[in-house]
């Protein structure tokens, strides 16, 4: 018997990385797993082994939200359901957990009425592709012109031409979209296909050498006619890893099978990878992505729409696409928002609704946070000038504005513990350990602290 607690963390874990944030909390979270079971069926021989079906149930707070999820994102929950079962037919039925009834206070009714659940079945997939992205819901523009098409050649005769081929651009903009693409197109051609991670590829390489496993893992790579690696640049700094990826590159090349990459620079600017896997990399073909145009980003809106059937009028598109102009996934993020929105007011997808959406949602929430922004910002604040929170002044207002400061460029930044020493007037990274601690023991126990900090938070976000 499956633990059904288990296979749902495990599950939303996958859905989580699959996912828009936004999306991920609205719709998956709510939902939880009732019921798992592994059957087998009875008319086939006992000596035979039988296909092992897995049933599950999966329960949506109500009825609406069981819709939805149903219809928007059945396929990728099932798949990722088959992920960490392992199963070879799943079928996931999608009830309604809790109604008018058990809001009024009755017992939770746990099982809905037979009728109100519908089945799903995934096809079997080990690829790791995700079936949602094809060529046909990829829209072209000046800023992906060249990458879909080599993509598409890639596709059409992998392991001919443009071997590597190598994707790069910021985040969002398509990159995953493309190489699932490009998988989806080879596998319908009956190619064997792989998608991994670097992550993933780490992590399998790891559980290889943890498990005297090398053989099994070499040859699930090497048997491949497509190897696909989204997001290279993680495998910056693994050096182990980077060993284990240039053989498999190598072996693979040189039968002519295909690889294909995606990363966010180009493979010259990965610095930390190792000299050799870099030459490999921009010896094939390098394309870019970059921020679709104004017209471009209504032709996205308007596609996703359609393709998630949201009656998205005209000049509602041109408006989230003239406010939302830094990657796709945002601009998808909003047109999600507003259709929740429209659909939990039961109103439809109108210009003032939408204004009002971005207007309270997303204000200036695009801007760049910078440490010179926060450090700006918490100056104002504390009455302490930008030049004393970077300077050597130790009197007790300025060390606890530097510490406040330090701590949110910790939180909000991606920058390390010694980069924020050096832009706090070059001080060691074990003073900004000791600040972040400080900061983070006191806003624990005092709500004033803890609400400044909030406050500054969202000011430095917003601009509100
Ligand atoms: P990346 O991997 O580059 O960070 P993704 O491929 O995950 O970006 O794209 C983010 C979202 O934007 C996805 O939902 C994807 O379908 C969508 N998207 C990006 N570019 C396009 C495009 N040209 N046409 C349609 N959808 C797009
Ligand atoms: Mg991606």
């Amino acid at each position: 018997m499956l633990d059904a607690g288990s296979v749902w963390d495990k599950s939303v874990a996958v859905l989580k990385q699959r996912l828009d944030p936004q999306i991920f909390a609205a719709w998956i979270k709510p939902l939880s797993l009732e019921k798992v079971s592994l059957t087998r069926s009875t008319e086939i021989r006992r000596d035979i082994q039988s296909p092992r079906r897995t049933e599950a149930e999966l329960v949506a707070p109500n009825k609406f939200c069981r819709d939805h999820v149903e219809r928007h994102y059945g396929n990728l929950i099932s798949s990722a359901l088959t992920d960490v079962t392992g199963s070879d037919d799943l079928v996931v039925k999608f009830k309604v957990g809790a109604d008018l009834v058990s809001n009024l206070g009755s017992p939770r009714i746990s099982s809905a009425p037979k009728r109100q659940s519908r089945s799903y079945r995934v096809l079997e997939n080990n690829s790791n592709l995700n079936e949602k992205y094809n060529f046909s819901n990829f829209v072209v523009g000046k800023c992906n012109q060249l990458a879909r098409a080599v993509s598409q050649q890639v596709a059409e005769s992998p392991g001919t031409r443009y071997n590597p081929l190598f994707l790069y651009g910021g985040v969002g903009l398509g990159k995953t979209h493309l190489i699932n693409a490009i998988g989806n197109a080879c596998r319908r051609r009956g190619k064997s296909v792989l998608l991994v991670s670097s992550e993933l590829f780490v992590n399998e390489l790891i559980a290889a050498l943890r498990t005297n496993k090398m053989e099994k893992f070499k040859n699930k790579f090497r048997s491949l006619d497509v190897l696909m690696i989204d997001d290279i640049q993680f495998l910056v700094g693994k050096e182990r890893t980077q060993e284990e990826f240039f053989h498999t590159f190598n072996d693979l090349y040189h039968r002519r099978k295909q690889i294909v990459i995606t990363s966010d620079k180009l493979p010259q600017e990965l610095t930390g990878l190792e000299e050799r896997l870099r030459t490999r990399f921009a010896s094939g073909l390098n394309a870019d992505l970059q921020v679709p145009d104004f017209e471009t980003r209504v032709a996205i809106l308007l596609k996703k729409a359609e393709g998630a059937d949201i009656v998205l009028p005209d000049e509602v598109a041109r408006l989230l696409a003239e406010k939302i102009d830094t990657n796709v996934r945002e601009l998808e993020g909003a047109l999600n928002r507003l259709q929740a929105l429209s659909a939990l007011h039961n109103s439809p997808l109108s210009l003032d609704l939408a204004s009002t959406v971005l207007d309270t949602f997303l204000p200036n929430s695009y801007r760049e946070v910078t440490p010179e922004l926060i450090q700006r910002t918490v100056s104002e604040r504390y009455n302490v000038s930008v030049k004393d929170l970077l300077g050597k002044r130790r009197t007790q207002n300025i060390a606890f504005a530097r510490h406040v400061a330090m701590f949110i460029c910790r939180n909000l930044t991606s920058c390390s513990y010694p980069e924020i020493g050096a832009l706090f007037g070059g001080r060691d990274h074990s003073t900004v350990i000791h600040a972040y601690r400080v900061i983070k023991e006191r806003s624990d126990g005092d709500e004033n602290l803890a609400q400044d900090i909030a406050d500054l938070t969202r000011k430095i976000e917003t601009g509100k």
